[in-house]
């Protein structure tokens, strides 16, 4: 395990000598140690990102160049797979198919970007029509500069290539602050890019606390780009920093994503989806779906067989065998937690099942999976993100009500729909308002597709090729190209 700062392509110690402690979820354990960077190193990682930007030249390699290294980073990531897989399920807590399919994901998103950094290169100018014969004019898409990117814990290598992929192939340099509860596989991330030869200053990985080594990305006057995965309230730091400078900035923020199944839809399936879409991940995904809406029409039956499959998920430690539920990623997370489920049960609300620590386990911030009914409209059960592996179900009579109930919410970054109705489904799935809707499933993630929030579930896009546009600027270059003088101020001579 590492535990120094990567600045300028070298392994450095915290200019103050500060460090925090990584703890094991699953065993409450302090594993290791990592430094902990003030502004002081903040400073010289994006001092080194900027030089790498305004004068080594990394944005003037062609995208082709930039996807050599990309490709390079993506096979080192593939070679390590298991290895980095077992890190974060140390780190995190996730069970390790999840760990390992995130890992294989973070390679393919360096993979695909390299693919979008060779097409700038066959694409790089954009002509543009104009109503004046005497002028002509082009486009041309260049990188924005120095990217601050700042992550959360739940994805933590996978959040990383999700912001520095699209970055370096747009030709950006990078300073990138991990979550301070997950810092591992970040390291890792700098060890491959290093060895995949990486010059000197592109990357810069900063471990520590967001409000002292993450505000000092956000109020680095060298730092162009602002991109934020996490909390509203951060979040919401981060775009008022953006706003002084007036940076550019991306932000990914929470939800409290719906999913509506209408009584066509097959119970089982629509169970499984259900499950997936709140307890993967111990339900700390920001588009999980944890509020489902059913119709009336199979509400008893789907909430028996939910609460049966429910009880039957297998708890532990992420990396033994058969574990699909392992523990919340910290103290912290599980007091929160609990603390929602008490609230919704003094709200009135019924916890159905779950809502406690399992039996046998007195150490590890283990939670069992939790289904919750009758949970009042104006609850913050219903309306606040919990971010754990608890779901509200409601049922519905129609399709309006349905509809409107999904939408009665701040946020928008996710929506899904099971239904045999291809008509209904695509109807619901246009009335909803959100970034991401899924039909007949919920939560699988594709690198080539658009993922962002409506309202306050962020700003900006990320993956596909949206998520090459958070990192690049565009300019026109218009060109008087007539002989004749432009005759405003001092008028052609009367022939
Ligand atoms: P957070 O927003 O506090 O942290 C996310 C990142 O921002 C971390 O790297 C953190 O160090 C950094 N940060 C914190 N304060 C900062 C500041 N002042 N300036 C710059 N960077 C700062 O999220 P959290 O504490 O990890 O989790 C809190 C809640 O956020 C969760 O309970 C959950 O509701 C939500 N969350 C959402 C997502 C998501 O993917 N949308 C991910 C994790 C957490």
């Amino acid at each position: 395990m590492r535990s120094e700062l990567y600045i300028d392509g070298q392994w450095v110690k915290p200019v103050k000598g500060g460090t925090c402690e990584v703890i094991n979820p699953a065993t409450e354990e302090v594993i290791h140690r990592i430094a902990a960077a003030t502004a002081e190193d903040v400073d010289l990682a994006a001092t080194a990102a900027r030089r790498a930007f305004d004068r080594d030249g990394w944005p003037k390699l062609t995208g082709a160049q930039r996807a050599g290294y990309l490709r390079a980073i993506a096979d080192g990531i593939r070679a390590r797979q298991a290895e980095i897989a077992r890190l974060e399920v140390l780190d995190n807590g996730k069970p390790f198919p999840e760990a390992d399919w995130d890992v294989a994901d973070a390679a393919g998103c360096f993979d695909f970007y390299a693919g979008l950094a060779e097409q700038l290169d066959n694409n790089p100018e954009e002509a543009i029509a104009l109503p004046d014969a005497r002028f002509t004019s082009k486009a041309v898409r260049e990188p924005i500069g120095v990217a601050g990117a700042i992550i959360p814990w739940n994805y933590p290598l996978l959040m990383a290539a999700w912001k520095v992929a699209p970055a370096l192939a747009a030709g950006c340099t990078v300073v990138l602050k991990p979550a301070e509860l997950t810092s591992l596989t970040a390291l890792e991330l700098a060890a491959v890019a290093d060895e995949a030869g990486l010059p000197a200053g592109v990357l810069n990985i900063v471990t520590g606390a967001g409000s002292i080594a993450g505000q000092a990305i956000i109020d680095h006057r060298q730092v162009d780009k602002l991109a934020f995965t996490g909390s509203g309230p951060v979040g919401s730091k981060i775009m008022a920093a953006a706003a002084r400078d007036i940076k550019r900035v991306s932000l990914e923020l929470g939800g409290k994503s719906p999913f509506v199944v209408f009584e066509d839809a097959d119970i089982d399936k629509a169970v499984e989806w259900i499950m997936f879409g709140i307890f993967w991940n111990q339900g700390q995904v920001c588009s999980a779906t944890s509020r489902v809406l059913v119709h009336e029409a199979i509400y008893g039956r789907l909430l028996e067989r939910l609460i049966e499959e429910t009880n039957r998920i297998k708890i532990g430690n992420g990396l033994d065998e058969g574990t699909l539920l392992g523990p919340l990623v910290s103290k912290r997370q599980y007091d929160q937690v609990v603390a929602a489920i008490e609230g919704a049960r003094k709200a009135g609300a019924t916890v159905a099942c779950g809502g406690t620590r399992p039996q046998g386990f007195d150490r590890g911030f283990y939670l069992r999976p939790t289904v919750l009914t009758d949970v009042p409209l104006e609850s913050d059960a219903w309306k606040e993100e919990i971010f754990g592996p608890v779901v509200c179900m409601r049922s519905f009579k129609t399709e309006e009500e349905a509809v409107e109930l999904a939408n009665d919410s701040r946020f928008g970054l996710a929506a899904a729909v099971m239904s045999k109705d291809d008509t209904r489904a695509e109807r619901v799935a246009a009335a909803f308002r959100a970034g991401i809707v899924w039909i007949n499933c919920s939560q699988p993630t594709f690198t080539e597709a658009p993922w962002g929030g409506y309202k306050e579930s962020g700003i900006g896009r990320e993956l596909g090729r949206w998520g090459l546009d958070n990192y690049l600027e565009t300019k026109q270059i218009t060109r008087f190209a007539s002989e004749d003088p432009w005759g405003w101020y001092i008028k052609p001579e009367a022939a």
